[in-house]
């Protein structure tokens, strides 16, 4: 029986690097094939940096080929080399999944290339192709699937789900990002999978979420599937009860760097308290720094949406009423604060902006960046300080913090105040009343 051959994939071409490795390990007898994400984005015409390599050659055959080599992963078959250029290329010994029990793999080697892709999740990283012969091995139709947009899961959907869980995320996550469709079969074992997600551990769960908004254009995309099918409420449960549009949000926050990824990480959070933000992000093993900025900008939302979208849509905000808003959450978080804000308005446009209504949200997010470096918005800020206050006669203690407090209030609403002289009465009369 012959099947249709794809037509509208490209044409690979491994860089010479990967080629080279293929060629000396087939020069020693080494069968090497390219295998898995790199031929995968090839064919469908996008760059992918990482060539995998699958060989016959054991871990010590490798190493012993080739003078530079890491030992990255290899009690799993793994040995990085080194090229010219310094860039690793992961070289893996065919394998097979001896025992998996959704946690830990236990792998045997001496297996052929078809068992190391049988035991891959889905047809489209299932494929293996080499450079030399130019040929590929494709026994499960992942270039159809490519070319038909399927993920679908190599041979039984329920046992490869059952096998690893963390699958049905992946399987979310290459569907939204490549805009293809779930297949039935897999779609059920997805849903399947949700009840027993809460053995994956945080890290895997944590890092599934920042490839999502690392790599795809439109998250909510996959945050809906991720709550449809039951993983939000297995793995993190307040985001199952998020408004969906700040899932739709995510899709107008850039994504190509790493401070767009936190910028995306924070949208998941926005609205949450400061309390349920840390909670849940520490729990996900976020570290300190990032779980706090997270949290301060979601419980800035929280507290202030209400109000900010009132004076938003009112008319436009006041330069006072942004200096509030800076204040609260903070000069370094003020511009993502914008950016993210900006983002849910827009979100909730459901159509294109006018022209209007478009060069106000901009405006919005050079005025709040502008203010929050340009005006008094913090104690330090101030034109005097406590000793200033003590050195007046105001004794130290609970009230000289009051009287500061009260004084960049004030600033915060006439920063043409911020002077010592316009302070120190200002402190002195707030002291005696
Ligand atoms: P990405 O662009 O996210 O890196 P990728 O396909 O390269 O995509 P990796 O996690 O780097 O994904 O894995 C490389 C290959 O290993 C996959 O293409 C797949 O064939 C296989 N693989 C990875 N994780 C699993 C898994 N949990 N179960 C089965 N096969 C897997
Ligand atoms: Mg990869």
């Amino acid at each position: 029986m012959t099947r249709a051959v794809p037509k509208n994939l490209r044409s690979l071409d491994p860089p010479a690097a990967v080629r080279e490795i293929v060629a000396r390990l087939e020069r020693a007898g080494y069968e090497t094939w390219c295998v898995g994400g790199a031929v995968r984005d090839a064919l469908l015409g996008q760059g992918h940096l990482d060539w995998d390599l699958a060989t016959a050659a054991t871990p010590q055959q490798v190493m012993k080929l080739f003078k530079r080599t890491v030992p990255v992963g290899i009690e799993f078959g793994t040995v990085g080399v080194l090229d010219a250029d310094n860039t690793m290329h992961e070289v893996t010994t065919f394998r097979r999944d001896v025992k998996t029990d959704g946690r830990h793999a236990v792998v045997e080697f001496g297996v052929s290339l078809d068992d190391d892709l049988a035991r891959r999740d889905f047809t489209i990283n299932a494929l293996a192709y080499h450079p030399q012969k130019e040929e590929f091995r494709d026994l499960f139709e992942g270039r159809l699937d490519l070319e038909r947009g399927i993920i679908r899961a190599v041979g039984v959907a329920a046992d490869r789900m059952r096998e690893d869980r963390l699958r049905a995320l992946r399987g979310i996550r290459f569907a939204s990002r490549f805009g293809f469709h779930i297949e039935p079969d897999s779609w059920r074992a997805i849903k399947a999978s949700a009840p027993y997600m809460g053995r994956l551990s945080a890290e895997r769960v944590k890092q599934e979420i920042e490839k999502t908004m690392e790599q795809v254009a439109k998250p909510s995309i996959a945050l809906e599937w991720w709550r449809e099918s039951g993983a939000l409420a297995a793995l993190i449960p307040v985001l199952a009860a998020a408004p969906a549009e700040r899932f739709e949000a995510l899709d107008f926050l850039k994504y190509d760097s790493d401070g767009h990824t936190l910028d995306r990480l924070a949208m998941l959070f926005f609205g949450e308290s400061e309390r349920t933000a840390t909670s849940t992000t520490k729990a996900l093993k976020f570290s300190n720094a990032h779980s706090a900025w997270i949290s301060k900008l979601a419980d800035t939302r929280h507290t202030l949406g209400a109000a900010m979208d009132a004076a938003m849509w009112a008319e436009n905000p006041t330069d006072a009423d942004i200096r509030r808003w800076v204040a609260t959450v903070g000069r370094t978080r003020a511009g993502s604060f914008a950016e993210l804000t900006v983002a849910l308005w827009r979100a909730r446009l459901k159509q294109e902006p006018n022209s209007d209504v478009e060069s106000r949200l901009g405006e919005f997010v050079t005025r709040a960046t502008t203010i929050a470096y340009r005006d008094p918005i913090e104690l330090a800020d101030l034109a005097i300080d406590g000793e200033d206050l003590s050195k007046a006669g105001i004794p130290p203690g609970p009230a000289l913090g009051k009287t500061l407090q009260t004084l960049l209030q004030h600033v915060i609403e006439n920063p043409n105040a911020n002077t010592r002289e316009a302070l120190l009465a200002l402190a002195m009369t707030s002291q005696i009343g």
